[in-house]
This record gives structure tokens, sequence and C-alpha cells, in this order.
């Protein structure tokens, strides 16, 4: 990168606005997924959406990568830097533009943090529905482009569902409006292209989002269970008597022992938790949380208690949201993972990931939103001994061909990003991915937003299945990739 190309970025976002310090570029380096970092060439901290159309602009002129970052709690390494490229930070652009009640609709600049939005609605009796467990401190702009899920997704939907439009910065430098205020744009529903394409089609400069009337009650409860494969059939039932709650979570053995450790959510002992929520009119929630009790009985709870204030409720919520922290109390390194199955199958995949885990003598804690049936198993070992991680990594990736199997997904909601892209040729056809191509291209024909992210690089012939090694032919010095 040209010392004349850091100038002209200066002259955009001003000296508070650039990094270029190599210890300051160091923050920048990684997302949550901290086993691959990348030192960018330089960070700039855009205050309006027109600074981040001009840098965009100067980009693409010179042909430097960018990569958007909002809070840097993504799983997948989707805010990763790129080798000689530049960091778009968008955490200074964190103003709510409008907030429209009547209209139950939000305008937000996309560094607001999640939870921002339901504070600012709350005293209107609104809220902001996709709720990650990272709301505290995650980005509109993040969640947007992972399509972030949370514990209430099950009945509201993941963000696709909540966001209305879209400002954004493409990687040309020219700027584009998706969707609107209004429902339902006529023309192609570039909203939805958008939602989820992991920084990879542009920059969000401004959304708009929906909000939800807060129910009239809410009840939640928590049943306990010998094992998740009884949790799991719980929760199929559930489901299956026609109920949709708000949010129905499970943890097992390892899990709640680490919440226990972290944060003392007087959660019983047992093999398999569910913490099941409901919401609406106060009759139909008394009348289904009766149904769900019963439900919990019948497949061999053995405890059950249901939150009658709200600072049972928090109690109860707070150990679920600090679960993934709160792995470092049991285990020194943990890897987080996240992929989708039919809720029917819960039982049998989860016997088979403790039966995968016992195999390779690596202990595997679950957490996850089991009315989606999106897991989350955390593979926990020790990177000090040796050949650990490896096996680790290798156990991970086993358990989402296992998702694959079970006809899910290799994401539920923390996204592609670096860590399974090469993933994605098992869990699609060359034509599938062929078409995801096209349509990045027709965004991104120079391929500077985020590039090598999202999609498996294409193999040489003979070539590897796994993390880039190069081929014989490039080390020969015969074939060159560019
Ligand atoms: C403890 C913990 C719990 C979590 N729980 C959940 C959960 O329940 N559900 C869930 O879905 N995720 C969860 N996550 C993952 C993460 O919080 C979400 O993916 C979140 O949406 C990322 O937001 P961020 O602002 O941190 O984005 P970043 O990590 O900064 O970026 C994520 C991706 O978005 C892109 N991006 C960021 N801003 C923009 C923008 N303005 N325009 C275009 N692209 C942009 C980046 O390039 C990157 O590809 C959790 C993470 C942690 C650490």
């Amino acid at each position: 990168m040209t010392p004349t190309f850091i100038q002209e970025l200066g002259a955009i976002v001003g000296e508070s606005g650039l990094v270029t310090a190599a210890d300051e570029l160091r923050t920048y380096e990684c997302d949550g997924l901290t086993n691959f970092r990348v030192i960018p060439s330089a960070v700039v901290l855009p205050k309006t959406a027109d600074q981040v159309r001009r840098v965009v602009q100067l980009c693409a002129r010179d042909h430097v990568a960018f990569v958007a970052r909002g809070s840097g709690t993504g799983l997948s390494g989707g805010a990763l830097p790129v080798e000689g490229g530049i960091v778009i930070s968008l955490a200074r652009m964190n103003r709510i533009l409008d907030v429209d009640i009547p209209n139950a609709r939000v305008t937000v600049e996309p560094g607001v943090i999640n939870a921002s939005v339901t504070q600012q609605v709350a005293p209107y009796g609104y809220f902001y529905a996709p709720d990650p467990s990272s709301y505290s401190v995650c980005s509109i702009g993040g969640n947007v482009a992972e399509n972030s899920g949370g514990a209430h997704c099950l009945k509201y939907g993941f963000t696709t569902t909540h966001v209305l439009g879209l400002e954004v910065v493409l990687p040309d430098g020219s700027v584009a409006q998706f969707g609107g205020a209004t429902l339902d744009a006529p023309g192609y529903d570039l909203t939805g292209v958008f939602v989820g394409s992991e920084g990879t089609l542009g920059v969000v400069t401004k959304a708009v989002l929906r909000i939800m009337k807060r129910p009239e009650a809410v009840q939640t409860l928590l049943a306990a269970f010998d094992t998740t494969y009884a949790a799991g059939a719980a929760v199929s039932d559930i489901i299956a008597s026609g109920v949709l709650p708000a949010a129905i979570e499970m943890m097992d053995e390892l899990a709640i022992q680490a919440a226990e450790a972290a944060v003392h959510a007087n959660y019983p002992a047992c093999g398999g938790l569910l913490l099941v929520e409901l919401d609406g009119p106060q009759a139909e929630v008394d009348l289904l949380m009766s149904q769900v009790h019963e439900i919990c009985m019948r497949q061999g709870s053995w405890e059950v208690r249901v939150a009658h204030t709200e600072a049972d409720r928090a109690t109860i919520w707070k150990g679920r949201r600090a679960a993934f922290a709160a792995m470092g109390r049991i285990s020194p390194n943990y890897i987080v993972q996240d992929g989708v199955i039919p809720r029917t199958a819960l039982p049998q995949v989860m016997d088979e990931i403790a039966r995968m885990s016992k195999e390779v003598g690596l202990r595997v804690a679950n957490v996850f939103h089991a009315g989606d049936g999106n897991l989350h198993p955390l593979v926990l070992y020790d990177r000090k001994i040796e050949g650990q991680e490896q096996i680790a990594e290798a156990l991970s990736g086993e358990i989402l061909r296992l998702c694959i199997r079970a006809g899910g997904s290799i994401t539920g909601e923390h996204g592609v990003g670096e860590e399974k892209k090469m993933f994605m040729s098992e869990m699609f056809a060359e034509p599938d991915l062929d078409t995801m191509q096209l349509v990045r291209c027709a965004f991104d024909p120079e391929s500077i937003a985020n590039p090598g992210k999202l999609f498996p690089r294409t193999r040489l012939c003979g070539e590897k299945q796994g993390p880039y090694e190069p081929h014989p032919l490039e080390v020969a010095g015969i074939a060159q990739f560019f």
C-alpha cells in the first residue's frame, strides 16, 4: 500500500479516524475466531456514509481489498483482515437516526449495538426481536451481514425478517438503496440478497429495522432431564403439539457446569436442561405453559421450574447467555461450532456427537437453540498439549459433516467466513456455487469486498481438501495462483 494511498485515506477520515501504527493494528487482526489472524495495512473509522463511500472509491481505484468490521464478535473469521488490505470499522457510525413508533420501524447506522435498539424503543412498549447472545456488544451491521439469529428467532425469525431496507456502499464506491420503509418493494429482493452476504457485496451504511410490540405476558420454564436425548424428544413433542414457543434452548451437563461456575444461575445438576419461553396474551400463555409442562414430565423431566418474576427470568437467561464465555472455566481452549439439523434428528445427533467425542478423547459441551435445530457444540481442548488442537479441529469438522448427513447445514447463524469456506463444496454442488459467484460478481466484479471469504478457493486437480497447502505444480514454479 503506497504512502499516497494512506495519506488519501487520512484526508477522508481525519487523523483520529486512521490507524496505521503496528501495535494499534493488532486490535483488528482477528474477530471472535482468534486462531486466524492477519494484520491489515490500515484501519479507517469513518463517521459518515459519505466517508465510507469515498474510502471505498479509493479502494476501487487502486484495487485495494477492504473488510467491513462491526464489533468484531463474529465467530467464523468474517471480519478477518485481508493481507495488504484495509479494514473499514463502522464502530463510530453508531447513531439511531429515526424512531418511528406509529410505523413500527427504526433507522440506524451500522455501528449501533443490537441491544441499544430495544433500549431505545422499550419505553414505547416495543422491542427488536433478533437477539444473538452477543446482543450487548455486536453491531446491527454485523447482524445484517451474518443474518444473525438468537434465542427468540424461533418464533420471530432471523435478522432477515426484520430488515426492511438498507443503504449500502457498493464495491465500486456507488451508493444504493435496497428495500425501504414500506413492505414488499417491487423488483428483485436485493435486501434479502444483501442480508447474510458476510461483507462480500459492499458496506451497509444505514438499516431500516422492523420493531415489534411487546407481548402482554412472558413466561419462562426450566426443565431438568437425565439426558439430552430425553430433552431433545421433549423439544420435538412441544413443536409437534402445535405450540410455538418464543424460544427453546438446551444445555448439556458440561455447559451447565460451566455456566454455574461463571454466573451461578442456580441450574439443577442434570444431563439435559431445557429452557422454554412462551409469550403472547396472558390467557394463551397460561394454557400453553401447562401443556409444555405436561410434555416435559411425560418425557421424563424430574424438575420443572417456572419463573414467576422478571428477576427469576433474568437469572435463567443469564446462565444461557453466558454459556460460551463460561467455557473458559472448564477448559483452557475451545472451538465454538455452529451447525443445523432437522430438530427431529436431535436425539440421534446428540448421541452421535457423544460417541465421536469419546472416540477421540475430547470433551464436547452442547448449548443450542433447540427449537431451530441449531447446534453449538463446544469442542474443549488444551492448546499446550501437542496435537490436541488438530484433533479438536478435525472433530469439529466431523460434527459439521454429521449435520450435513442428517439433512442440515454447516452454519445456523455464525456464517461461513474464513472458517467454513472449505465445507461449502461438501454442502453445495458446483452449479450452486457458480450461481452464488454470479451474484457476487454482479456486485463486486473486481473482488475487493472481503475477498477470499465464504467461497472455497478453486481446487487444482489432485489438490487435497482442507486448509490450503501449495500444489506441487505451484511449488515447482510451473503453475501459479492469481
Ligand atoms: C459470546 C458470543 C455469543 C454469540 N452468540 C450469537 C448468537 O446467539 N447468534 C448469532 O447469530 N451470532 C452469535 N455470535 C456471533 C456474532 O456476535 C454475530 O455474528 C454478530 O452478528 C457479529 O456482529 P459484529 O458487529 O461483531 O460483526 P463483525 O464480527 O465485526 O463482522 C461480522 C461480519 O459482518 C461483516 N460486516 C460487519 N459490519 C458490516 C457492515 N456495516 N456492512 C457489511 N458487512 C459488515 C464483516 O465483514 C464480517 O463478515 C456470538 C458471538 C459471541 C462472541
